[in-house]
């Protein structure tokens, strides 16, 4: 079954460019994701078609007005039923939501999907979030200028998890986080790379470790795994925690921690 996003947004026009290259174009033209996008605007009443005004009690901003995200979702929900699909959540897309993370991708790639809400200006009435709103979600602490960002993030996220969309079938097996780690580095042509020199430094050559050119594959696989737990242990040392807690490190992974001089 696909999953579904119907999204909400002042700028449809920017998903388009996204759907037409690379994983998300196999995504959607494959039909394992299928996005559908409404114009809050549509939804507007009046000449000026406002979906805005300003905030009560003053300020600087304007407020995404509650009626047109109303009649939106609701035309939403109709074509939701007349697909047979089932009442999808609404997302919105907030500073104040939960982090996203690898986890919730990996559920959402499960499907059914969700209604995606792109904020804009300072954000949405408080009343259509507590009415309608199920789940919010913040792509970090920092703030963008609209919610069109995070929810391509969402959807491209999801569109990689769906089976047969990546080259590779097992590829994003190994990516960062799929097993709670940070991905190893990799490696391709030519074995060793002549750099220039610069600054300080010689001419000289790079080589490839050795080991990847070893055709050894449990070797090859321990020294990835090596790599991983090096690289996490440095860069995000609470991921080691949250794996020792899920009893994912092997006595070989402890052994390997402990020599590492951090
Ligand atoms: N006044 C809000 C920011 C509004 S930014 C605040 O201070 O929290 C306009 C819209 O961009 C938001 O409604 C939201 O949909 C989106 N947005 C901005 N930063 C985001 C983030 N870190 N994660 C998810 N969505 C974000």
């Amino acid at each position: 079954m696909a999953v579904r996003f119907d999204v909400i947004t002042l700028f449809p026009e920017l998903f388009a460019p996204f759907q037409s290259v690379g994983v998300t174009r196999r995504a959607h033209e494959s039909r394992v994701v299928d996005t559908r996008l409404w114009q809050l605007r549509d939804f507007a009443d009046g000449n000026y078609r406002r979906v805005d005004d300003r905030s009560f009690g003053g300020g600087p901003g304007m407020v995404m007005l509650v009626e047109p995200l109303q009649r939106c979702l609701q035309a939403i929900r109709a074509d939701q039923a007349a697909a047979a699909s089932p009442r999808l959540p609404v997302v919105l897309f907030s500073p104040a939501g939960k982090p996203l993370t690898q986890q919730r991708v990996q559920q959402l790639a499960q499907g059914p999907g969700a209604v995606l809400l792109c904020g804009r200006y300072e954000g949405v009435d408080q009343r259509f979030i507590d009415a309608h709103v199920d789940e919010e979600i913040s792509l970090g602490d920092y703030v963008l200028s609209g919610g069109e960002l995070p929810a391509l993030t969402l959807i491209d996220a999801v569109a990689r998890l769906q089976p047969g969309v990546l080259h590779a079938a097992a590829s994003h097996e190994q990516d960062s986080f799929s097993d709670g780690l940070l991905d190893c580095p990799h490696y391709s042509r030519p074995e060793v790379l002549s750099l220039a020199a610069e600054g300080d430094l010689p001419e000289r050559d790079v080589a490839v470790p050795p080991v990847l050119l070893s055709g050894h594959h449990a070797h090859i696989a321990r020294w990835r795994r090596e790599q991983q737990l090096r690289l996490t242990a440095t860069r995000r040392p609470e991921l080691i925690e949250a794996a020792r807690a899920r009893g994912e490190l092997s006595k070989q992974d402890e052994h390997f921690l402990a020599q590492l001089a951090l």
